[in-house]
């Protein structure tokens, strides 16, 4: 693709990664524009007090060779190798993932596991029976693994994350979940294949996951291309099926921005760029506005001791729980938190408004959930806070996805438009894929590949997907 000159809208990792592969294979001029004072996006860091917090648990998976380089050469000595360090909190009792062989030998566990393996066969015998029929995400686990995991597990987890998990789309589910096989998950346990659990990744040292975008945001600026904070689009103007231009509101000024020559890469939620076009069709603003977004409180912990959870993540499926997963952001980085101190994080996530609770009633239910746990000492907390991050997911749901391929597909006849990343397109994806579809989408507008190529491998990414 020619084109003389890229805007790009928004700094998280799509956006940065696009104009970070665009700069390694060419000069054409670049700007990016990001409303908040920092880059990174859903994938960088903020301060409370002294310390340094992810907007939830964040690791560069270095599997692909292509993000392990693009971490080194960023990072430099500010890395660290991190062993992976799950949990799951079920029943009671606290197992690692993957289990130890020897924490299974116990009464409690072993009719756990002969529940779950009955009812995994039992599951076998219902897909057969039922073979013939459509499978919605409830059936499509119901199979694969049993009605005890889907009841217990499945189901409530995925209520608490994605919404009712009987809309969730079933193209969804196969994409995300058919690579995980129970049978290669108890061969895991065996032989475990770093593959199928990628137990090691990258974190920085210093200035928490929020280091890789700032160095980045350097790497570019160095390369001359012109990062503007605080500077967001207020119109964009569309003529015979092009933006002709747009209007950027930045610190102390509106500007007005030819992009005749120019392509405009946007990573902004699609939903709020249609409002600003001049020419929105009404259909595409109501399907729009149908699109179901999901918010996020993040409740901070801060303890007065070194460490609080015996893993670094650790995941709740279980309904009573109001959280999804707590991490412990000491445990990712020392050189994060306050020495001697330990900072964990719960998630509870909710429909963007809808009738939620207030952030006070969530603090209340989430340290007397938290102070429940056995292996937390509650007397030890020194300070509780939550944050809301408005826009934390596109639901998974079947309505959804549908409204969102249809704007998309509308939009994608803009001649000079390229949409992109987690809210741009609405995918699910970790911020190593993100990193990923901006180098496939730099590969295209510095004519290393054609269109037809970059539409092929963008849907050969998003059927390779992993659970994140
Ligand atoms: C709780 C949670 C946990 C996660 N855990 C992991 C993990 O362990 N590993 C992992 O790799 N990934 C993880 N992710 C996913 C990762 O954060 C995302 O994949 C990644 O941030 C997506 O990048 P993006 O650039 O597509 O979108 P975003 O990060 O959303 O970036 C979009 C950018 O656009 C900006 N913007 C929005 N509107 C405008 C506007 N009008 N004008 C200008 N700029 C605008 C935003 O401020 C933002 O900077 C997690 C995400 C969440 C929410």
């Amino acid at each position: 693709m020619s084109t003389n000159k890229i805007i790009i809208l928004g700094a998280g990792p799509s956006g940065l990664s696009t104009a970070y592969g665009v700069k390694k294979n060419s000069e054409i001029d670049i700007e990016i524009y990001e409303k908040k004072n920092k880059v990174g996006g859903l994938a960088g860091s903020f301060s409370i007090d002294k310390d340094i917090v992810d907007y939830g648990p964040h690791r560069l998976a270095i599997q692909n060779p292509q993000i392990k380089k693009i971490a080194e050469t960023l990072l430099k000595s500010n890395i660290l190798i991190n062993k992976s360090q799950h949990g799951v909190q079920f029943k009671s009792k606290l197992y690692q993932f993957p289990p130890k062989i020897k924490d299974l030998i116990n009464i409690k566990s072993i009719i756990l596991i002969s529940k779950i393996i009955i009812s995994y066969f039992s599951g076998k015998i219902h897909w057969f029976v039922n073979r013939y029929g459509n499978e919605n995400f409830n059936d499509f686990v119901h199979h694969q693994f049993g009605k005890y995991f889907l009841d217990q597990i499945a189901k409530p987890m995925s209520t608490k994350v994605w919404g009712d998990s009987n809309k969730i789309d079933p193209n969804f589910v196969t994409q995300r979940f058919s690579m995980i096989k129970p049978f290669e998950i108890f061969k895991q346990f065996i032989f475990p294949s770093p593959k199928l659990n990628p137990s090691i990744f990258y974190y920085p040292k210093y200035g928490g996951f929020q280091a890789i975008w700032d160095a980045m945001k350097d790497s570019l600026e160095n390369n001359r291309v012109k990062v503007n904070l605080e500077s967001y689009p207020t119109k964009i103007f569309i003529e015979k099926n092009k933006i002709s231009y747009l209007e950027i509101q930045n610190k102390d000024q509106c500007i007005k921005i030819n992009t005749e020559d120019t392509t405009v890469v946007s990573s902004i939620p699609i939903f709020n760029l249609l409002k600003l076009m001049n020419k929105a069709d009404d259909n595409l603003l109501e399907l729009a506005k149908k699109v179901r977004v999901r918010s996020m409180y993040l409740v901070i912990m801060k303890f007065n001791q070194n460490q609080t959870l015996p893993y670094r993540t650790l995941i709740f499926p279980e309904k009573k729980f109001i959280f999804n997963r707590i991490f412990e952001q000491n445990l990712y980085s020392r050189n994060t938190v306050e020495d001697n101190k330990s900072v964990i994080v719960a998630d509870i996530t909710f429909d963007k408004d809808s009738e939620f609770h207030s952030a006070e009633k969530i603090e209340e239910i989430v340290k007397a959930q938290v102070g429940s746990l056995k292996y937390v000492n509650i007397d030890k907390l020194e300070s509780i806070k939550v944050e809301l991050v408005e826009y934390a997911y596109v639901s998974p749901e079947e309505q959804t996805r549908k409204n969102f391929q249809f704007i998309e597909r509308k939009l994608n006849e803009i001649e000079n438009l390229e949409l992109i990343g987690r809210f741009g397109v609405g995918e699910y994806d970790n911020s190593d894929y993100a990193i990923l579809n901006g180098l496939n989408l730099s590969d295209f507008l510095s004519s290393k590949i054609s269109k037809i190529e970059y539409e092929l491998i963008k849907s050969g990414t998003s059927q390779e997907k992993i659970l994140g």
